[in-house]
């Protein structure tokens, strides 16, 4: 396997529905998070390289194939890359799991849902329609969609194949032509995506992918004067420079920055079902999920029952390998794993307490960045591991007296992605999940398991636009408000 990924990842980018060599002439290692070794090697993406690909996406719409079709041609291709993605479902997951350590039940269901995005969006691509506006007498007035043109798709290493389908499923639907810059650390889905993509009949120019590092090819594409929108999601850092590279060029932009989402547990909720959700949310990928369930709020009444059965839950979790197939595997780099370490340093310093980990399986190799769960209690709801994103398999756990405070606590960071109320007496649970600032909440449950029909996006620092269902759809077209006058 080692050498087929070797000569198979550093082709270079591929644009116009080829591999053609990066014009930097350089490589990126790719290094597996399960044993530290590097495996294959990606090009290293430059400015000239986006260059190449914003005018291969900007020909296809004006000059080639792909701005012709119809909304249910390109729907059928969408459909027709869906169903490629099935039958290499296994391989899809094998190299998943390699390029980011991800236990393969994990990633298997992954590669389930990209297909089901482009399933879900090829469905929908001509399903898309305008309104008739009553106007004044003598007057028809109709609102169309059209695509907003050449998309930039900047996306993150915790799901690279999902993050695809999640981003560029939509924006093809609605007629884009793209342009991705997958992460640095994962990309190996995406660069075999898009070759699934031409092999499902995409025109030249409607797919194309240049790896590479952030600063040079990520900065390139968001800084582009031809492209004419941003999907982004990874760091609030990044995030603020591709907003005002968008802002420079009078662009959109939506932008998915994670979150510190809460579950909030009160003492009359399946509490049973709450530990198991729980301790799943922030364990999920390593806890490098944006909508991580990373803060547990629980009433003060049964407090000490909810964190002794969550010890529990917590002390069989195991990290391992990929073809292990435990709970969680290794943090995605050395870089994340130290950075985590250095945070859990500074919670331990400002007096968060350890009430129980989870194990590493005892044959994961020693050179593997692997992370212990871990659940903190007694965490300052100011400390910086109750405020920040950690991306990795840890939860900070606070105790709370009454509903005000819950909101108080759930509403008490600077972000708002995702959160989830558990509770048995539906009233409260409703009421309390509508004063709760985020973009998807969730009742006696927690996490949607890929949702692809279900809007998501934050509000606060998490971010703006909505990505998933047909809200996706939207942000990826064009409004246009069309005016006869008939007389
Ligand atoms: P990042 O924001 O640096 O990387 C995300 C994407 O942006 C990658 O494709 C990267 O190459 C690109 N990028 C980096 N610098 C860029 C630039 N100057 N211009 C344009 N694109 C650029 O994220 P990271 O360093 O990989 O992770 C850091 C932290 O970000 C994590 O610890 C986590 O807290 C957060 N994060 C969040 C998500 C999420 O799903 N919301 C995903 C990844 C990381």
């Amino acid at each position: 396997m080692n050498q087929i990924l070797r000569t198979e990842a550093a082709k270079g980018i591929f644009v116009n529905n080829r591999w053609q060599p990066s014009l930097s002439g350089r490589t990126i290692p790719m290094i597996a998070p399960a044993d530290g070794q590097a495996f294959a090697a990606i090009a290293a993406g430059n400015a000239g390289d986006i260059e190449l690909a914003v005018a291969a996406a900007r020909a296809a719409l004006e000059t080639g194939s792909w701005g012709r079709l119809t909304a249910t041609e390109r729907g059928r291709l969408l459909l027709r890359l869906s169903r490629l993605v099935d039958d290499h479902a296994e391989e899809l997951a094998l190299l998943e799991a390699r390029d980011t350590g991800k236990p393969m039940k994990q990633a298997r269901a992954d590669i389930v849902a990209v297909s089901r995005y482009f399933e879900y969006y090829g469905g929908a691509a001509d399903k898309v329609h305008g309104d008739t506006i009553p106007f004044l007498d003598g007057f028809l007035v109709n609102t169309l969609y059209e695509p907003l043109g050449v998309t930039a798709h900047i996306i993150p290493w915790n799901y690279p194949g999902q993050m695809f389908g999640r981003t560029v499923a939509p924006a093809l639907a609605m007629g884009n032509a793209t342009v991705i810059k997958p992460a640095e650390e994962a990309c190996l889905v995406p660069l075999r995506l898009a070759e699934l993509a031409a092999e499902a009949g995409f025109p030249e120019g409607a797919v194309n992918v240049v790896p590479g590092l952030g600063e040079e090819a990520g900065a390139a594409l968001a800084n582009h004067r031809g492209i004419d929108f941003i999907s982004f999601t990874g760091s609030p850092e990044v995030g603020t420079l591709v907003q005002i590279a968008a802002a420079k060029n009078h662009i959109g932009c939506t932008l998915e920055l994670g979150g510190k989402s809460p579950q909030i547990i009160f003492g009359d909720a399946d509490l049973t079902a709450a530990v198991q959700s729980v301790a799943a949310a922030v364990v999920q990928n390593a806890g490098q999920t944006c909508s991580a369930g990373s803060r547990v709020l629980v009433e003060r009444r049964i407090w000490d029952r909810f964190m002794a059965d969550l010890k529990l839950r917590f002390e069989q979790i195991r990290a391992g390998t990929p073809e292990m197939d435990l709970d969680l595997g290794p943090v995605i780099s050395a870089g994340q794993r130290s950075r985590i370490g250095a945070m859990l340093q500074r919670a331990e310093e400002a007096g968060a307490r350890i009430l129980a980990q989870g194990q590493i399986a005892t044959n994961s190799p020693a050179e593997g960045f692997y992370v212990r769960p871990t659940v903190y209690h007694e965490v300052n709801p100011a400390s910086e591991l109750a405020q920040r994103e950690v991306f990795g398999p840890i939860l900070a756990a606070m105790p709370f007296d009454s509903e005000e405070e819950a909101i108080r606590l759930a509403n008490g960071t600077e972000y708002g992605l995702v959160a989830g109320v558990w509770s048995g007496d539906g009233s409260r649970a409703i009421r309390v999940a509508r004063k709760v600032r985020a973009g998807q909440l969730f009742v006696n449950g927690y996490g949607a398991g890929g949702g692809i029909e279900l809007p998501f996006g934050g509000m606060k620092k998490s971010g703006h636009g909505r990505e998933k269902g047909f809200e996706a759809l939207y942000e990826f077209g064009a409004l246009k408000t069309l005016v006869v006058k008939h007389g």
